[in-house]
C-alpha cells in the first residue's frame, strides 16, 4: 500500500512518557527499597505505600534532585514552588484509590513545564516542544496470565508501588511514527547519560501515544513496552483510522491497548477526561519551594549529554557528524566507541563496524543495543584478526553476525567454526588443481580471457566457504594458467 506523506494526512503525534528515576535508592513518599527487580513479590513494602489509613508521605530529595537534572537537560523550566496533587482513581494497582501526581491547573505547579528536545531523523533535525514534567510514584505492578482482555485474574505486585516516576508530555509536535521513534531514542540517550534511569531495566521507559489524523479525535495508545513498538502502534492507528474516515467514520476519543502479541490497537475504553480524576491539592504534602541556588547547584553537576558528546566525537576523533549522531544515540553504544578507541587507533574504521556491521545485526535480531553482549576487547580483537590476515573482511561480517546472535565472542566463532583464513599456497594450489579438472571449459576461456579467471578463483572460494585467501588464490590460479600454457597444446 502507498504511503501518503503524512502532511496530507495532518498526523498529529503527541507523547507521554513515565521514566522511572532507577539510580534512587529507596520510594518517592517513604524509605522502601526501589530496587524491586528480582526481588519476591510484596515484599519491599510499607503502611505508606500501601496505602494504609493515617500514614503520612516524606518527600524524597533526591528524586527532586534527579527530576531537576531531567527538567534542565530537556530546557524545561523549573518552576520556583510545585505542588502535588490528588489523581483520583479506583482500581486495583493503587490501594489509596488515589496517585500523589501533580497538576498544572487549578493552582497547581508542576516540577517543570516547557522545553524541548532536538534530534535528528534520517538526516534531518527536528524539535519536539516539551508541555511539562512531573513527580508522581508508580502504581503497583499488575500481571496478567495470558492477556490483559482475556485474564481469568489479575496478580498484583506492591514493591513498585511508589517508586519515582518522572511524566515527561510532549507537545503533539511529531508527524510520523519515524519521529516518535527517534525521539524516545534521543530522550532516553539524555536520560542514560544522566545516570538517572537506566536503559537496561525493563519497563524503566513506559509510553503512551496520542495521535489524531485529519483533525479527527485524539486515540491514546496505551502500554506500549518498546520504542519499536511505539513506531510499531501508530503505524497501525494510522492505517486504522485513514480506513475508518475513508469509509465515512469519525474517530472518538478513546485509549486504546496495544497487543503485543497481535500486533493491533484494541479499544479499552472510551476516554475518560480529566475531570473525571478529581484532581485537588494533596494536604499531606507541602509546597515544595526550588530556589534559584539550588537549581544552580544541581545544573553546576550535570554530566556531558548526548549533543556535547556528539561534538566532542567529531573534534576528538575525526569521525562525520552523521556518525557522532548514530554512536551517541545510545549511552552503551556512545561508550563502547569510546572503549575501543582506547584499544585501536582508527576511531572511523570502529565507527564503520559498529555502524554498519554491530548495530545492523543488532537491529535484525530484534534486540535492543542494552542487551548486547560483545564487550570492546572481543570486538577490537576481530578487527586486528583482519588487519593480521587471518580472517578476510567477509568472514568477519559473518562472524559478527554469529556472535550477536549465539553472545559468543568473536574469536570462539572462528576458532569453533574453522573460520581461520586459508593463505597456505600448497592448500590453495591443490584446491586449484581440483577446480582445474571440474571445469577444464573454464580453464580454457581463462587462457584467453582473463575475466574468466574470477570464476576459477571464486570456485576455490566455494570449495573453502569464503577462507581462501584471494590474493594468494589469484596468484596460484595466474601460475597454473601460465603453466598450462607452456605446454603445447596439439590441434
Ligand atoms: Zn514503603
Ligand atoms: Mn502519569
Amino acid at each position: 500500500m502507498p504511503i501518503e506523506r503524512s502532511e496530507e494526512l495532518g498526523v498529529k503525534i503527541g507523547l507521554e512518557v513515565h521514566v522511572q528515576l532507577t539510580a534512587l535508592k529507596t520510594k518517592l513518599f517513604c524509605s522502601c527499597s526501589a530496587n524491586y527487580r528480582g526481588m519476591p513479590p510484596n515484599t519491599l513494602t510499607c503502611p505508606i505505600c500501601l496505602g494504609h489509613p493515617g500514614t503520612l508521605p516524606v518527600l524524597n530529595r533526591k528524586a527532586v534532585e534527579h527530576a531537576m537534572m531531567v527538567a534542565l537537560a530537556l530546557n524545561s523550566s523549573i518552576s520556583p514552588q510545585m505542588f502535588f496533587f490528588r489523581k483520583n482513581y479506583f482500581y486495583v494497582d493503587l490501594p489509596k484509590n488515589f496517585q500523589i501526581s501533580q497538576y498544572d491547573k487549578a493552582g497547581g505547579a508542576p516540577l517543570s513545564t516547557g522545553g524541548w528536545v532536538e534530534f535528528s531523523v534520517n538526516g534531518e533535525r527536528k524539535k519536539v516542544r516539551i508541555r511539562r514534567i512531573q513527580l508522581e510514584e508508580d502504581p503497583a505492578r499488575l500481571t496478567y496470565p495470558g492477556t490483559i482482555t482475556s485474564a481469568p485474574y489479575t496478580l498484583v505486585d506492591f514493591n513498585r508501588a511508589g517508586v519515582a516516576l518522572l511524566e515527561i508530555v510532549t507537545e503533539p509536535d511529531m508527524e510520523t511514527p519515524e519521529e516518535a521513534y527517534f525521539f524516545l531514542q534521543k530522550l532516553r540517550s539524555i536520560l542514560e547519560h544522566l545516570g538517572v534511569s537506566s536503559e537496561n531495566m525493563q519497563g524503566s521507559m513506559r509510553c503512551d501515544a496520542n495521535i489524531s489524523i485529519m483533525g479527527g479525535a485524539r486515540v491514546e495508545i496505551k502500554n506500549i513496552s518498546s520504542f519499536r513498538d511505539v513506531r510499531r502502534a501508530l503505524q497501525y492507528e494510522i492505517m486504522r483510522q485513514k480506513q475508518l474516515l475513508r469509509r465515512g467514520g469519525v474517530t472518538k476519543q478513546e485509549t486504546r491497548h496495544w497487543d503485543e502479541d497481535r500486533q493491533i490497537t484494541v479499544s479499552l475504553r472510551v476516554k475518560e477526561t480529566e475531570s473525571d480524576y478529581r484532581y485537588f491539592p494533596e494536604p499531606d504534602l507541602v509546597p515544595v519551594k526550588i530556589p534559584e541556588e539550588w537549581v544552580s547547584k544541581v545544573a553546576s553537576q550535570m554530566p556531558e549529554l548526548p549533543d556535547a558528546r556528539k561534538e566532542r566525537f567529531i573534534s576528538d576523533y575525526g569521525i562525520p557528524e552523521y556518525d557522532a549522531i548514530v554512536l551517541t544515540s545510545s549511552k552503551k553504544i556512545a561508550d563502547f566507541f569510546e572503549e575501543c578507541c582506547k584499544l585501536y587507533s582508527n576511531p572511523k574504521k570502529i565507527a564503520n563496524w559498529i555502524m554498519s556491521d554491530l548495530l545492523r545485526n543488532i537491529n535484525e535480531t530484534g534486540m535492543d543495543v542494552t542487551e548486547m553482549s560483545i564487550t570492546a576487547e572481543q570486538f577490537i580483537e576481530m578487527i586486528k584478526m583482519i588487519d593480521e590476515g587471518l580472517i578476510s573482511g567477509k568472514i568477519a561480517k559473518r562472524v559478527l553476525r554469529e556472535s550477536i546472535r549465539t553472545g559468543r565472542p568473536p574469536r570462539i566463532v572462528v576458532e569453533d567454526e574453522g573460520l581461520l583464513k586459508i593463505s597456505d599456497e600448497n592448500v590453495i594450489s591443490k584446491l586449484a588443481d581440483e577446480v582445474f579438472r571440474e571445469f577444464p571449459k573454464a580453464v580454457e576461456d581463462a587462457r584467453r580471457d582473463r575475466k574468466a579467471v574470477n570464476f576459477l578463483v571464486g570456485q576455490v572460494m566455494k570449495k573453502t566457504r569464503g577462507r581462501a585467501d584471494p590474493d594468494v588464490t589469484n596468484k596460484v590460479i595466474l601460475s597454473k594458467l601460465e603453466e598450462n600454457r607452456a605446454i603445447p597444446s596439439r590441434s
